[in-house]
């Protein structure tokens, strides 16, 4: 899908600065084309692969910049390998960032004091001209969560708030998209984080007669006039963090509202009853999972028929409290996981309780081929009410349910950054 971080940045870029957008994930980088300067939009998951291409990029003498929430949550490592980074969200630092670039003076540090308004956001989607991604448009309306879960980076990096763009300037962008997408994707961390804003901006939505999918939490759902709007505004569906059946669990990770008024059976019964379809995502290694959590969820995900699911390790994210909590309980087991070489995808960085990492890791992969096979697919298909209500939800749905299928068993094991990469990582003589 179209990352919506680059196109964010060239909207703020001035129009004399020549712009070159390379998707590391599609497509070869052109090391050798002449480039004044570098910005990175850095995840933890792909942190090696990014200071393996700032090494790149700093081996021709090319200054390179980092934003983005791994060098938000972990500021010392990345200055390591960046002459400056961006702390925080952008709107307000980069121009200024840019700035001092063409004036001589790039700071080392540049951090976002307040949350910046969104009012200003407009991206610039030119950079993605000739590059196939799928045809869903991502849309950002709102970004942060108000919740603090103990295990989300969202909640870390946003400090417990979300900030909403204003519906007009929503609509508009909208409106731009046109016809050209088939689906919409409101990008937000949460999209029901505040309901009444939320509410308020589903109104403004009906009028359009778009198709959006988006993320939200799960206690929404027993809001009917909620339930209404998100229907009558074109929702097809949601993606929703159950995390976990275990209310010990969900108490721990700060997620105990999962399980307000009724908990997941009522929630479900009137998510259904919209016909809204939900991608639910699930996390083991938790302290109060034991081996049965695993046949338990993976029953009550084919009994609902969810359109899709993951069934993933908990992996805790650096400067969460979930990352601080069990680094104080000594139960790392690679302190720094993005970059160990010993660590791939799939794998559960710290020593669980009630089993051991190899079992959560077996168990988690097993329970994403199960609910990828073909009796299973075809099940869920013949959900005429929701998953499949007409040819074109079919379509998608045997579609997204086949990449699934393939991706549950490519991504083990996979590698963090490039494996061919060769040498050090080159790191800075800059103080940190
Ligand atoms: S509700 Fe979701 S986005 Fe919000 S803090 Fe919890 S996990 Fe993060």
């Amino acid at each position: 899908m179209e990352p919506l971080a680059p196109a964010a940045l060239a909207g703020l870029t001035p129009p004399e600065v020549v712009l070159r957008f390379f998707d590391d994930r599609m497509e070869a980088l052109d090391y050798a084309a002449p480039t004044d300067l570098v910005a990175l939009s850095v995840e933890t998951y792909c942190a090696k692969r990014a200071y393996q291409i700032a090494t790149e990029y700093r081996r021709r003498g090319v200054p390179v910049v980092m934003g983005g929430f791994h060098p938000t949550l972990v500021p010392a490592e990345a200055l390591q390998y960046a002459e400056a980074i961006v702390i925080g969200e952008a709107e307000e630092t980069w121009p200024q960032l840019v700035a001092d670039w063409r004036a001589g003076r790039m700071q080392r540090v540049y951090r976002q004091a307040a949350r910046p308004s969104l009012r200003q956001l407009r991206l610039d989607r030119r950079i993605f001209a000739g590059k196939r991604y799928l045809p869903v448009g991502l849309v950002e309306a709102g970004r942060g969560c108000q919740l603090r879960c103990e295990f989300c980076a969202i909640h870390a990096y946003f400090g417990g708030t979300q900030n909403r763009r204003p519906s007009e300037d929503i609509l508009a962008e909208l409106r731009a998209l046109g016809g050209e997408h088939k689906l919409i994707f409101f990008v937000d961390d949460n999209i029901t984080s505040n309901m009444e804003q939320a509410k308020a901006f589903f109104r403004a939505l009906i009028p359009l007669r778009i198709r959006w999918v988006s993320q939200c939490s799960i206690h929404a759902a027993h809001d009917e006039e909620f339930l209404q709007l998100i229907k009558a505004s074109g929702c097809q569906g949601l993606l929703i963090g159950f995390e976990t059946l275990n209310p010990r669990n969900l108490k721990q990770m700060r997620k105990g509202f999962n399980l307000m008024q009724g908990g997941y059976e009522v929630a479900l019964a009137n998510l259904r009853r919209y016909g809204l379809r939900i991608y639910a995502t699930f996390m083991f290694g938790y302290d109060d999972d034991e081996p049965e959590a695993f046949e338990a969820t993976m029953a009550f995900a084919l009994r609902h028929r969810f359109f899709m699911t993951a069934f993933n390790q908990i992996v805790p994210f650096p400067g969460t409290p979930l990352y601080q909590r069990i680094a104080a309980e000594g139960r790392l087991r690679f302190e720094h996981w993005w970059l160990d070489e010993r660590y791939r995808f799939g794998m559960l960085p710290f020593v669980p309780r009630g089993m051991s990492a190899a079992e959560v890791e077996q168990r988690c992969l097993e329970a994403r081929k199960a609910f990828y096979t073909f009796p299973s697919i075809l099940r869920r298909a013949l959900d005429l009410q929701v998953n499949s209500s007409n040819p074109r939800m079919l379509f998608n749905f045997l579609s997204a349910n086949l990449l699934m299928r393939r991706d549950a068993r490519k991504r083990q094991g996979f590698p963090l950054g490039d494996a061919a990469f060769k040498g050090a990582l080159l790191k800075t003589r800059l103080p940190v």
